[in-house]
């Protein structure tokens, strides 16, 4: 979340390309200490109001107890960042909330431990976990991550929870977030979550991984065709993008 402006052009944006849900950051954590770090407080009330004005429901990371505290009234999802999937306090609090919770998997966890992450949650109370896959770190350099892929096939064997994965962080270039979107649904995936931005050159915060909204309403539009041609029932996000359903 860059300002106001920017939330509801963004929200309605992706809203119209096809998104079920908004994920923006108020809260950040950013790697260098000199760099965006987000609006804080205001930053939720920019997303709650661009929920007022699309529907979507609003998802954004919390990093300690009293930012769930601040959060609480402003989303319907409380992200878990990579850097938090170890932080078990922080995971007992969100656990002990009644909103659901994007986990992200840490980028030097194993499967094991993201799913004991999980259960520090799941253990509190709060059954409404979200696994996602966002990439770990390995000797290549050429992607920022690399998308572990197999984590969400095993994930989806050994758990009843949504797995959902991000391309944007699992890749950390632009150029590879529509395939690897494609082979996310097609080995099981239950959602994707998309860093977009219209100017990506302008972007506070990773504009070098950022697709536009158009370039999301083509993932969304291949997502469906995947999803069909996999025997999945019709998504209702389907008729809100105005895309043909037809596979062949
Ligand atoms: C993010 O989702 O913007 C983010 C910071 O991701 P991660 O925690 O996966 O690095
Ligand atoms: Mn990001």
């Amino acid at each position: 979340v860059e300002n106001r402006d920017h939330a509801l052009d963004v929200a309605r944006h992706v809203r119209d390309a096809g998104a079920r849900m908004l994920r923006g950051g108020a809260f950040k954590p950013r790697t260098s200490p000199y760099d965006f770090q987000g609006l804080g407080v205001r930053g939720l009330e920019y997303l709650a109001e661009a929920k007022r004005a699309t529907g979507l429901p609003v998802v954004s990371e919390v990093m300690s107890p009293e930012q769930i505290e601040q959060a609480e009234p402003f989303v319907d999802v409380f992200q878990i960042g990579a850097r938090n999937m170890f932080n078990y306090e922080l995971l007992k609090e969100v656990g002990r909330t009644r909103r659901p919770v994007l986990l992200k998997r840490g980028f030097s966890a194993t499967i094991q431990e993201f799913l004991s992450a999980a259960e520090y949650i799941l253990l509190e109370g709060n059954l409404q976990v979200i696994l996602c896959e966002r990439g770990i770190r390995t000797f290549e350099t050429h992607t920022r991550n690399t998308l572990d892929l197999s984590a969400v096939a095993a994930l989806k064997a050994l758990t009843p929870l949504p797995v959902i994965v991000d391309p944007s962080h699992g890749t950390g270039r632009a150029e590879l977030i529509r395939p690897l979107s494609r082979a996310a649904i097609a080995c099981g995936a239950d959602g994707l979550l998309i860093e977009v931005h219209e100017s990506p050159c302008e972007a506070l915060s990773d504009g070098d991984q950022a697709i536009t909204s158009a370039a999301l309403r083509e993932i969304v539009s291949d997502v469906h065709k995947i999803h069909l041609a996999l025997g999945g029932p019709l998504s209702p996000a389907l008729a809100q993008t105005g895309e043909p359903v037809s596979v062949s």
